[in-house]
């Protein structure tokens, strides 16, 4: 039996954590300190893009290892030139700044929006933002962000944020003020249990942003990165970002994250941002190679499949259970549960060897290596048949 949790370990209890430890990981998968193996359908919240130690990555980390670290941010280096270059050129924006953590990005880019604000519209500053987003945790990204929870926690944070209902552009339009600098959301709000932007939904918030000439912020955190099929999820939508953040697959799971944004917004100067060890040569060479792997064409063609073929095989389990709908795109996909036993799904797929995430009691999350194989999902949706019959047999 796993214990729910290990109450003896000098690690702060900021999450519920099962006693088991995790050693060593491969593709899709992963083995604890007793040598059980699971079949990773989270990675590390979809950091893990290439999967658990990819030979590119292996590589890259020991080539680079070798040659230079940290050169300091007060310099330039090659990688971080090179792979500002590749972001630049996909986004068609020309800005780059590079940070640690998806939370860093964002809170860089509404630093940002607010000297945009400043600037431009007779300092503006408020941020419009959604229920149910989710942004980071600084303090300012968690008052961004629209998790009810967190709406006690810390007080007082940052003020600025205006919450309104995802996918209700007559809610937005009243929300906008003289004081609105810019609009901030996620495609897919992703922690909040994959919940698509409707595209009348979009196609409206450009035209409220033009006619009120606000800036769009969109959070590819967990988007980006080919996770939905193309590299940017707004490549396949009808709007276009002025500021973009990436993160999670970004390094495929070395730490680094990045702000984009068009040369019309970009108005940092010396001195407003920065970070020691932000733009390092050892991140950004691995994240060059990453990104390098994911633009090879038969790579998003095959998330594209991947995704079809699992959306499909959960509908038909969906059915069979009388379950609700599949949800999201590519390989970021959720089951709506209609029940909230997804807690209960998670902790036996656990024992049973397979690792999912249960973003809301009612649904499960799937964010599996964008390398996944056929294989590996039927072995997964084996499993979690197995799993749900278990759950339901003992109720
Ligand atoms: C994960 C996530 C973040 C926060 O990224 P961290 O690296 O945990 O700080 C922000 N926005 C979205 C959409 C995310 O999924």
């Amino acid at each position: 039996m796993i214990k729910s949790q290990q109450r003896s370990s000098n690690i702060m209890e900021t999450a519920i954590r099962p006693s088991i430890i995790m050693r060593k990981g491969h593709g899709s998968w992963v083995y604890d300190t007793q040598g059980k193996k699971y079949l990773d359908f989270i990675q590390g919240w979809g950091v893990n893009c290439l999967g658990h130690t990819h030979p590119i990555m292996v590589d890259a980390i020991t080539s680079q290892a070798g040659l230079m670290l940290n050169a300091s941010p007060a310099f330039y280096n090659e990688p971080q030139l090179k792979l500002a270059s590749i972001l630049a050129e996909e986004s068609h924006m020309n800005k780059v700044f590079f940070a640690n953590s998806g939370a860093e990005a964002n809170e860089g880019a509404i630093k940002l929006a607010r000297k945009w604000g400043q600037i431009h519209a007779n300092g503006a500053y408020e941020i419009i933002t959604f229920n149910h987003s989710f942004h980071g945790r600084t303090l300012t990204t968690m008052a961004a962000s629209g998790k009810p929870q967190w709406k006690k926690l810390f007080e007082p944070k940052t003020p600025g944020f205006i919450k309104v209902p995802f996918n209700n552009s007559h809610h937005v339009k009243k929300a906008v003020s003289d004081k609105t600098v810019a609009i901030m959301l996620e495609l897919i709000q992703g922690e909040g249990g994959v919940i698509p932007a409707k595209t009348a939904f979009l196609k409206d918030l450009k035209d409220i942003a033009d006619q009120h000439h606000l800036l769009i912020i969109i959070d590819e955190i967990q988007t980006g990165m080919g996770r939905t099929g193309s590299l940017f999820a707004f490549q396949d939508s009808p709007i276009t970002p002025d500021i973009l953040t990436l993160g999670k697959g970004l390094g495929g799971g070395l730490p680094i994250s990045a702000l984009i944004s068009t040369s019309r917004v970009d108005c940092f100067e010396p001195g407003d941002q920065g970070g020691t060890f932000n733009g390092n040569s050892f991140v950004t060479h691995v994240a060059a190679k990453v990104i390098k792997e994911i633009l090879n064409p038969s790579v998003l063609t095959h998330v594209n499949d991947m995704g079809q073929y699992m959306k499909d095989q959960l509908h038909t389990l969906s059915q069979k259970f009388s379950f609700g709908k599949v949800r999201g795109k590519g390989l970021l996909l959720a089951l709506g549960l209609g029940q909230p036993i997804s807690e209960k799904i998670v902790k036996q797929s656990l024992e049973e060897g397979l690792l999912i995430n249960a973003p809301k009691p009612d649904t499960l999350r799937f964010l599996p290596s964008l390398l996944v194989t056929k294989e590996e999902v039927d072995i997964m949706m084996n499993i979690l048949g197995h799993v749900i019959q278990q759950v339901f047999r003992k109720k």
